[in-house]
């Protein structure tokens, strides 16, 4: 039963009721909801302003409340999923990113798979690098027989997270690293070759700097025992590189991740070097480090003037100010799964402030995504939500205090800041969906399609509600134009002059480079990273993604996924949202 809107309850698509119902509303054991969208904005912010009385009043308390529900009411910002589903539960498990230290012991490796579980069941998504694991048929002193090596470990994760339904609302979600200096790199970078193997886990290779040199003068590249730290066998850098180029090429696995760049950026690098990232890679994280993430929903930060259409800075800047103390507030209030993961939460104080419906507020600015135009944008927008993140972060650090391991930071001793990242771009599979708009910083996927419901695989018909509104002020003739559309998905038919065309490309006929370009330019003004697909079409060469591997590293991305158009049904990124 679809949930009736009433006149008070926020502007929420059907779509968006159809999945809050599924997934995100408290419900009886009868299975009915118990609360309403508009009760579940008022639940969230309730629970959350609750942090306030660390530092305030009542006062305070209801005066934030009302701010957290109103943002989230009116769709500007949106916090990650667990947040919507746990705040002011029992649950209260706010956080969506998390990495766990996996060491080279049994007892460490199942007491990590443990935590895993348990992380999962509250909805938050689990990173690894598996590099310290001793590689297969490796000596084992104990047992006097041999290690079974990393992938086998993996393997186990991966069975485990697919029979853990997180209370019956999704799957959960992983992240693989390795060293490329691990002597079990190949069959690592070629072990999700078939169809459906370790499909809870995305997989990347963590590159060096070093080896990006050794490719490019084709070296010969030294593996190395991850124990004795002796070397073991060499292998041509260029042979590794090919092998990984034509994995991608062939199963959209796996990705590279550049460490030395993220270790570049690591805010706190007497504490610790960051060697992994949570499952879709905007954050990247210390061993028990968790972070809780949120996202503005840009097409409704539009000024619409007769003249012009554009950001409306001032309602930016509020927002941001809300949704930073709202960040700030989970990490206090957060139910942590485990006591060091409290620990460093209390420590660092990440947060990742994102945005989603970037192709929506670019299309409502007329601005094709593959123009320079675009990408100068992402990089002004970016660099504004950044710098007020900051400011916010600042003011917080006044009143609160900065982060306990400040002193020991990047920012010390001039800079007191209460979270040691403020910026993170989320893919925000779901709450696009309840927010009606453009996943993350993605081009649109297609124009009209079928959107297959997760959980009860009903399909409802969409058009984009973008194009949609376009046709219906420029074009007479709009009806007869969406009807075409939503039967062909496409624009192909249609005699349309050339600009509208390439306002509403999608994702695989805009050229690769610019899909990277717009990582990098948002990128350049996040302190964590940027979660992005480079979609590529069917036809893209094993040459073509080497060629766009390089650029990434060239232009200090900190990782990088490529999918090339039906070489699988879909990657994992995707397949984690309700699309
Ligand atoms: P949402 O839109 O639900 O808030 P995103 O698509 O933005 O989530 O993903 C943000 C992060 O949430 C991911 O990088 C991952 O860490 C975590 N995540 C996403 N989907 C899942 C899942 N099915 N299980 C566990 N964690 C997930």
């Amino acid at each position: 039963m679809i949930y009736p809107i009433k006149n008070n309850d926020p502007a929420l698509s059907e779509n968006a009721i159809r999945l809050l119902q599924s997934r995100y509303l408290r419900k009886g054991v009868d299975g009915l909801s118990l609360e309403t969208p508009d009760d579940m904005f008022r639940r969230v912010a309730k629970a959350v302003a609750q942090a306030e009385l660390s530092w305030g009043g009542l006062q305070e308390v209801k005066q934030w409340e009302d701010a957290f529900y109103t943002t989230m009411r009116h769709l500007f910002f949106l916090p990650n999923s667990p947040t919507l589903m746990n705040a002011g539960t029992t649950a209260n498990q706010l956080s969506a990113c998390f990495v766990l230290p996996i060491q080279d012991s049994l007892e460490n490796i199942f007491d990590m798979l443990k935590w895993t579980a348990l992380i999962q069941q509250s909805g938050g998504g689990t990173g690894f690098n598996f590099s310290n694991l001793r590689p297969k048929d490796a000596y084992l002193n104990k047992t006097s027989g041999t290690a079974s090596g990393p992938l086998s470990f993996i393997k186990i994760f991966d069975a485990a997270t697919e029979y853990i339904k997180q209370g019956g609302k999704r799957r959960g979600a992983n992240m693989g690293i390795l060293s490329i200096t691990h002597p079990d790199i190949e069959v690592f970078i070629t072990s999700k070759q078939s169809n459906g193997v370790l499909r809870n886990f995305n997989l990347s290779v963590d590159i060096t700097d070093d080896f990006m040199k050794a490719v490019e003068n084709d070296l010969s590249w030294q593996l190395v025992h991850p124990m004795s730290q002796q070397g073991e066998r060499k292998i041509a850098a260029r042979t590794l590189w090919d092998l990984i180029a034509q994995c991608t090429w062939a199963s959209g696995d796996p990705g590279l991740l550049f460490l030395d760049t993220i270790n570049k950026y690591n805010p706190t690098p007497s504490i610790g070097l960051i060697d992994s990232t949570n499952p879709c890679g905007e954050v990247p994280l210390l061993p028990y480090e968790s972070c809780t993430l949120g996202s503005l929903n840009l097409p409704k930060f539009i000024l619409n003037t007769k003249s012009s259409r554009e950001f409306n800075w001032n309602l930016l800047t509020e927002t941001i100010k809300t949704a930073i103390r709202f960040l700030d507030d989970c990490v206090e209030i957060n139910n942590y799964p485990m006591p060091e993961i409290k620990k460093m939460a209390y420590a660092n104080r990440k947060i990742g402030l994102g945005v989603m419906g970037w192709a929506d507020a670019l299309g409502m600015l007329s601005i094709p995504y593959d123009s320079e135009e675009a990408v100068k944008l992402a990089e002004r927008l970016m660099k504004f939500i950044q710098e007020q993140s900051h400011e916010t972060s600042r003011h917080l650090a006044d009143q609160r205090g900065a982060f306990n391991n400040w002193k020991d930071s990047i920012y010390a001793p001039d800079y007191p800041i209460r979270n040691a990242t403020c910026t993170s771009i989320a893919p925000t599979g779901s709450i696009s969906i309840i927010a009606n708009t453009s996943a993350s910083i993605e081009p649109w996927f297609g124009l009209a399609y079928q959107r297959k419901h997760v959980l009860n695989d009903e399909t409802l018909p969409e058009i984009n509600s973008v194009l949609k509104e376009h046709f219906q002020t420029y074009y007479p003739e709009s009806h007869a134009i969406l009807e075409e559309i939503l039967l062909s998905g496409s624009l192909k038919n249609l005699a349309l002059p050339t600009e509208t065309r390439r306002l509403f490309k999608t994702s695989l006929e805009i050229a690769p480079i610019w899909h990277i370009r717009h990582q990098a330019a948002f990128q350049h003004f996040t302190d964590n990273a940027v979660s992005k697909t480079i979609n590529i079409p069917e036809s893209s060469s094993v040459a073509d993604i080497k060629e766009l591997y390089w650029t990434a590293w060239k232009m200090q991305l900190k990782g990088v996924t490529i999918f090339r158009d039906k070489c699988k049904p879909s990657p994992i990124s995707q397949g984690l949202s309700a699309h």
